[in-house]
């Protein structure tokens, strides 16, 4: 048996304004003032003076509005890197993601395909990447991904769902400003919090449970269970919270694994490009018998902040499209394994997840 040795992000903070202390924290880090840093930065805060007019930008530092309306692609992340090595002579001093999950990922994948030969689609699978990333900083502003403190990067490319996992994907610094969360949308609010959520239930409920995954993942529980339940909370206190739930529900299944929801939410963005948090939302909301106190759980949560999710939108799919689903979920060997256990294939047959997919 031979244990992970997993690397974590170098440098962290946490506060409420924080976020000012970006300059003097990559101020040491700048190479020389011909190799910029790069913020790639969420377009739903361009002219956003809580965020864009905070960026301290020197010399030829370049911010990117990016739109986080879809989930992240290998291609864009060749046409980022490909921009950035067309546009400056020198290599960037660092990455700077600002935003959710989506630009959080692509910030990761960038600063890795900086230094490495080849296209992003590469990379997708376990340790592909040889060279180190640059420095690459990560300031989440929407909490429950947990993508701020994982060992991966999340990228759809021309064949698969898969993401860049490696040693060299974790942060070099986070920035855990909760203040940054607070004009976040309520119905995307509770999608992004319950990917925490689900991550606990299913990190929890694996066969891969150990007492390192446990600690985080009951932690995040507890903090979830809180903000979305309990009414007395003020505003900053649940977002200081889901911050920090956030990070530790990705403690949690950095040392374990996700489980069935992921798995099928997977295949429904592959083939519909639904978004990982409502994806996973329609998705989990089915699997009582995989997991029936979390689920119920969740129920009283969506009725508690008046969440409706959309319904049937595998209706009108063909049996080609099912297959799509199918093959992406199935494909997704460890989660299968933590959530059901080694005679997995016994339980979970194309049937069964056709049937469960037929549900949504
Ligand atoms: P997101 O980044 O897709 O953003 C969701 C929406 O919220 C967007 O419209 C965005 O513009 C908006 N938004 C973000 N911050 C805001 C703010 N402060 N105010 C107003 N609007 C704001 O959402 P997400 O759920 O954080 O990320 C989903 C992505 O994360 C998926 O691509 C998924 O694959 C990835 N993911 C990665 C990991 C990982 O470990 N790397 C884990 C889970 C999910
Ligand atoms: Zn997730």
């Amino acid at each position: 048996m031979s244990y992970k040795n997993y690397p974590m992000v170098s440098r962290v903070v946490f506060g409420r304004g924080s976020f000012n202390q970006l300059d003097d924290i990559i101020a040491s880090k700048r190479l020389n003032i011909k190799a910029p840093f790069i913020f790639l930065v969420d377009d739903v805060f361009k002219g956003n003076p809580l965020i864009s007019s905070r960026i301290p930008l020197a010399y030829d530092d370049q911010i990117m509005y990016i739109s986080a309306k879809e989930e992240p692609k290998t291609s864009q992340v060749d046409e980022l890197v490909e921009q950035i090595i067309l546009s400056y002579k020198d290599r960037p001093s660092g990455i700077i993601g600002i935003g959710g999950g989506t630009i959080l990922d692509l910030a990761k994948a960038v600063a890795i395909m900086l230094t490495n030969k080849g296209e992003a689609r590469d990379y997708q699978g376990w340790d592909l990447v040889k060279t180190p990333a640059i420095y690459h900083v990560g300031i989440p502003t929407i909490s429950g991904t947990g993508a701020e403190v994982s060992r991966t990067t999340v990228l759809t490319g021309p064949e698969k769902k898969l993401g860049i996992n490696s040693d060299y994907t974790p942060f070099d610094q986070v920035i855990l400003d909760p203040e940054l969360t607070k004009n976040v949308p309520k119905d995307q609010w509770f999608y992004t919090g319950m990917d925490c959520y689900i991550h606990c239930i299913e990190s929890l409920n694996g066969t891969f449970l150990n007492a390192f995954s446990q600690s985080y993942g009951e932690k995040a529980y507890d903090l979830c269970k809180a903000i979305f339940m309990e009414d007395s909370l003020s505003e900053e206190e649940s977002q200081d919270k889901l911050m920090m739930a956030s990070w530790h529900g990705g403690m949690s299944i950095a040392y374990s694994q996700v489980g069935v929801a992921h798995a099928m939410s997977y295949g429904l963005s592959y083939l519909l490009g639904t978004k990982h948090g409502i994806g996973n939302c329609i998705v989990f909301d089915h699997l009582e018998e995989f997991y029936p106190d979390g689920v119920k759980l969740f129920r009283a949560m969506k009725k508690k902040h008046n969440i409706q999710l959309p319904q049937g939108i595998c209706e009108n799919l063909h049996d080609d499209e099912f297959d799509t689903m199918i093959d992406v979920a199935l494909s997704l060997v460890p989660l299968w394994e933590n959530a059901i256990g080694k005679n997995w294939q016994q339980i979970i047959t194309r049937e069964k997840l056709k049937s469960l997919y037929q549900k949504m």
